[in-house]
């Protein structure tokens, strides 16, 4: 059994503190990875002094240098992708094809921004007046606290540290309570990247306590948060009153809509993969179908038989399809959506309670669940659930279809099945979400594609591709004027 350390100022040390957690696969509560020490606010203070400390070196240092550091970091994560894959599998519970392709994500980021290091680049600008110009140069902010969610515990935290790193910053990362060990696995990986001491720290410690000392120390100039809404809003009013920057990128509750024109299979298959796959605990997770009424009882069925053939069990077994909950309190929440929809007057067809049997009763499994006849007031079709629920909303036109897709507070992604261009293209026009995909899932994203939501899933700069360094900098303007001569014009 492991026994989990804080990474500060360069070195490995165990937490003073008397709270212990246990890291625990939700597959087999049996089966403990190990412990953690939760950190005080004294050693999360430290682990930001440390980060403030280490800043003037690391800014000084040229950014294809930094960026070497984190293509180093690429290939040790390609060395190790296979064992990270199966601690990720184990501590978060998700099927191992898929934290396969977590740990490839995460590689095509780190790629990427080792990339970025060498395009650095700024503006430069005519002036108004004669032998006189502008330029512009993107400069580090400090020190940046990274605090991120369990659910996609390595893509996330690189897709934040690796960008914050080539932009010359220090980092304080916190990860979630639930996923310490491929949180200190990847801190290892920068560790022997060659990260200088003190340029990333890792604080293991309870948001409440940890994270609420990072996101409030006057040295943190930058807050970059991936979670829940609840959370998420708090951490950007208290930052934002100091004038610390802050990105959070917040819940979902992803529509598919589905036209009568569709590719029914085809419909059904990425439905399925979208509301199941990783237990529906992906932000981008398809949590609503949105079908009208000509194909609906076509497209339930065949969901439903598709429902019914999902493996559910231990991810590490490569024939499984869907994996548990994270963990008790998530899979209690899931257990209760489902009560609320039932109460609401939701009609039930399938799943609706926890899967047993099969060696399935010491983890936290629930049975992909379909809601039909949701009605858009209903709970489940407006509250994020993160759990393997679906609910279908029955709806009689396009229009209609796009008015009950919008009406969300929420707008992270959505897609559409249909094969009427000019249909699609109002689609993509008036989907209120930040990402959209055209006969495919909801879920997916690539390394140098800008990823975020809108409304009140994001805040601040789009994460990844060419905004992935918008976040991390400060735009310095600089005008040079080289006449000599005391300025005649341009005087506002
Ligand atoms: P969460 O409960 O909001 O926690 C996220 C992180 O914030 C954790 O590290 C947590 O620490 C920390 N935290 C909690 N309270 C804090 C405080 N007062 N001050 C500072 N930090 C604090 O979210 P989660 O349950 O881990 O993740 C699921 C959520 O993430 C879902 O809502 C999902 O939609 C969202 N998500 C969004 C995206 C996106 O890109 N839009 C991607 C993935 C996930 P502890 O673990 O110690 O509580
Ligand atoms: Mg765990």
């Amino acid at each position: 059994m492991d026994t989990y350390r804080n990474f500060i100022c360069g070195k490995w040390q165990e937490s003073a503190s008397a709270r212990v957690v246990s890291n625990v696969n939700p597959a087999n509560t049996d089966d403990i990875l190990g412990t953690v020490r939760q950190a005080t606010r004294a050693e999360a203070k430290q682990a930001v002094e440390s980060a403030a400390e280490a800043f003037p070196a690391w800014r000084a240092t040229p950014s294809p240098i930094r960026g070497r550091i984190i293509a180093r970091a690429a290939r040790l994560m390609e060395d190790h992708q296979e064992d990270l894959a199966q601690v990720l599998t184990r501590e978060e519970g998700k099927i191992i094809a898929e934290s396969r392709g977590e740990l490839q994500r995460s590689i095509n980021v780190a790629d990427f921004c080792a990339g970025e290091a060498r395009r650095m680049t700024g503006e430069t600008i005519p002036s108004e007046l004669p032998a006189n110009f502008a330029y512009t140069i993107k400069q580090p902010l400090g020190v940046v606290a990274c605090v991120t969610p369990w659910n996609f515990p390595v893509a996330i935290p690189v897709w934040k540290i690796a960008p914050a790193l080539v932009a010359g910053n220090t980092v304080v990362f916190k990860p979630a309570t639930l996923t310490p060990a491929t949180a200190v696995r990847l801190v290892e990986i920068f560790e022997e990247a060659g990260v200088p001491a003190g340029v990333l720290n890792l604080v293991l410690g309870s948001g409440s306590d940890a994270g609420d000392e990072i996101i409030n120390h006057p040295a943190v100039k930058a807050i970059s948060f991936t979670g829940s809404n609840g959370v998420g809003i708090r951490l950007y009013e208290q930052a934002s009153r100091r004038g610390a920057k802050v990105q959070c990128e917040m819940g979902g509750k992803n529509p598919v809509v589905i036209m009568e024109d569709a590719d029914l299979n085809l419909a059904v298959e990425s439905t399925a993969q979208g509301a199941f796959g990783s237990s529906g605990q992906r932000c981008t997770a398809t949590s609503r179908a949105v079908v009208v009424n000509e194909i609906a009882d076509e497209f339930v069925n065949r969901l439903v038989r598709r429902a019914e053939s999902m493996r559910i069990g231990d991810g590490s077994d490569p024939a499984t399809e869907m994996g548990p909950s994270v963990d008790e309190s998530q899979f209690k929440t899931v257990l209760s959506y489902i009560d609320i929809g039932r109460e609401d007057g939701a009609t039930l067809i399938y799943g609706g309670s926890r899967a047993s049997g099969n060696g399935l009763d010491k983890g936290f499994f629930v049975q992909p669940t379909v809601f039909d006849r949701v009605t858009p007031d209903m709970r489940i079709a407006r509250e994020e659930i993160f759990g393997p629920v679906l609910s279908v909303l029955r709806v009689k036109d396009f229009d209609e279809a796009m008015r009950v897709a919008n009406d969300c507070e929420y707008g992270l992604s959505s897609s559409i099945f249909s094969n009427d261009a000019a249909r699609l293209f109002r689609f993509i026009d008036e989907i209120e979400t930040g990402m959209t995909h055209i006969n495919s899932p909801t879920t997916g994203g690539e390394a140098h594609i800008p990823f975020g939501g809108i409304k009140g899933t994001g805040i601040g700069d789009r994460e990844q591709g060419s905004t992935a360094l918008d976040f991390y900098t400060d735009l310095k303007v600089v005008y040079v004027d080289y006449t000599g001569r005391k300025r005649e014009g341009n005087l506002y």
